[in-house]
């Protein structure tokens, strides 16, 4: 079988997802009606085949381009590795909203350079997740998934296997 070669070229993925929106409309509702077990184990298997083939080092998107979440004991963990006060740490870094709920205050995020995490032993649990491809439960998140179809190349490309291997036609 010839290696998988994957669609990497951002600009590409952007225009193409534009015009693919009325098709992914038709394949999300084919996800919701399919079999949950069957989309997990055909989403965890193109994951690990196309994973490997992408570097995320030649892209860095997700970093630069979403809003990150962190909770009490991440920020206190970094805080010290970064040898500052959890005072100094949040007013440098982070915005707070009334609920709680802490994200960086800028985009790309604070801790990469050029496309590398500088912080990567200490980075949060969002960032490890993301693109989430490797979890179980794929169904319910198949609108946060394709929330992300244009800006990781990593879930265009399981995406787009997916419509091949689930033989998906668009009307
Ligand atoms: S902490 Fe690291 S992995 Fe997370 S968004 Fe920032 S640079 Fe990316
Ligand atoms: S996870 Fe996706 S968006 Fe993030 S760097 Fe890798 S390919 Fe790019």
């Amino acid at each position: 079988m010839a290696a998988f070669i994957p669609q990497t070229d951002l600009i590409y993925i952007q225009n193409f997802a534009q015009e693919k929106l009325a098709e992914n409309e038709q394949f999300k509702d084919l996800l919701r009606e399919t079999d949950a077990e069957s989309i997990d184990s055909m989403v965890q298997s193109l994951d690990a085949m196309i994973t490997p083939t992408i570097d995320c080092t030649s892209c860095g998107n997700c970093c630069k381009s979403l809003m990150v979440c962190l909770n009490e004991q991440e920020a206190n963990a970094l805080s010290t590795h970064l040898n500052q006060s959890r005072e100094e740490f949040d007013a440098t870094y982070l915005e707070k909203g009334s609920n709680g709920l802490m994200i960086m205050n800028k985009m790309p995020c604070h801790f990469l350079t050029n496309n590398r995490c500088t912080i990567y032993e200490y980075r949060f649990e969002g960032c490890k997740e993301f693109p989430a491809l490797h979890l179980p439960n794929f169904k319910r998140r198949v609108f946060t998934t394709f929330m992300h179809y244009d800006r990781c190349p990593i879930i265009f490309n399981v995406v787009e296997q997916l419509k091949e291997k689930m033989e998906f036609e668009p009307s």
